[in-house]
């Protein structure tokens, strides 16, 4: 599902190493995130508020097709 991919997290360098990052909150790796949220910790921060707004985008688009749904009817 495209809008459960998310690179916009806030990284980190891990130290030593040239060319690797991890996300700054849970310390996972970006390549094993792999642009996936439920890659990050449970607990992470960044995982948790991204749910919190995909939660609501549904919440959201739910209460338009109701709405949408209405209207046809009274067009009928
Ligand atoms: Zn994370």
């Amino acid at each position: 599902m495209e809008a459960k991919f998310w690179i916009n997290y806030p990284q980190e360098r891990i130290e030593g190493e040239m060319y690797k990052y991890r996300c700054s909150y849970c310390k996972v790796e970006t390549t094993a995130i792999n642009g996936l949220i439920e890659n990050h910790k449970k607990d992470c921060v960044f995982r948790k508020e991204q749910e919190k707004t995909f939660k609501q985008t549904i919440l959201q688009k739910s209460h338009i097709d109701v709405n949408q749904i209405r209207g046809a009817d009274e067009t009928d």
